[in-house]
């Protein structure tokens, strides 16, 4: 394991971390299971900066890589999501308040009796960092000028939801912001290490019926927009 403490700056696709990879300084590449993980200075800060692959299993192996190989001291993932929030615009911001895998259902066995998959989160939402939600909702209020900012719920499953029906039901099931497909797992695995973490998404469609045509049209805007506020925040990080 190297010496010095990390910042693992996360994201599930190129368009999500490309912007970050031009401006780490001493820049090395390693590669691991598949996943190339990019080590370096970042802002002046010891980052680690990687590209988990689409999904939970994606999301949950290279979260935990980062953390076994590149002592990580701090998390923070970053992307676009599908609003969950009727209210919630394309463009708009949405901080991690807390994150819960909407696709986990042990129901038809323990009726309201939840399974509870981290050990002392007995309501499966991870909560996210305080200061880092903080730090974020600052850096975010800095650097977002045209859109709002929201801290609310994630939902996280694996399928893009891209249907009027199901972003309802998972809107009031979930009281969700918003709905992708990694955060939650990542979550699940800085819960598991005691590594504090925020996910910061900024919203490329609104899971709906038109998500189709939205979520391509936006994800670059989306993605670009995420990455300012993460960018902002290593900045001024301790
Ligand atoms: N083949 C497409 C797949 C995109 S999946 C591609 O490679 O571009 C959508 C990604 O954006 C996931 O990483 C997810 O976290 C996020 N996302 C954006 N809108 C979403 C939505 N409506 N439902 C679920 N995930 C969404």
């Amino acid at each position: 394991m190297s010496e010095v403490k990390r910042i693992a700056i996360i994201g599930a696709m190129d368009s999500e971390i490309t912007n970050f990879k031009g401006m780490i300084e001493n820049i090395e590449e390693i590669e691991i299971a598949n996943i190339t993980y990019y080590k370096g200075v970042l802002c002046g800060k010891n980052a680690v900066l990687l590209k988990s692959g689409i999904g939970k299993v994606n999301a949950a192996i290279a979260t935990t890589i980062a953390i076994e190989r590149f002592n990580v001291e701090k998390i923070i993932f970053t992307g676009v999501a599908g609003s969950g929030n009727p209210d919630y615009n394309i463009a708009d911001i949405v901080i991690s308040k807390n994150l819960i895998e909407h696709d986990f259902d042990t129901s038809d066995i323990d009726g309201d009796n939840i399974t509870v998959l981290v050990e002392g989160y007995n309501d499966n939402y991870y909560p996210a960092d305080k200061s880092l939600i903080e730090l974020a909702k600052e850096s975010a209020q800095k650097v977002i000028t045209d859109n709002k900012v929201y801290i609310d719920t994630i939902a996280t499953g694996d399928q893009f939801v891209g249907n009027n029906e199901k972003v309802k039901q998972i809107h009031k099931k979930f009281k969700a912001g918003d709905i992708e497909m990694e955060g939650a797992s990542v979550a699940h695995t800085a819960l598991m290490y005691k590594i504090p973490f925020v996910v910061i998404r900024s919203l490329s469609d609104k899971a709906d019926s038109d998500a189709e045509v939205d979520y391509p049209k936006f994800v670059i805007q989306a993605s670009d927009n995420s990455a300012k506020i993460v960018a902002e925040m290593i900045d001024n990080i301790n």
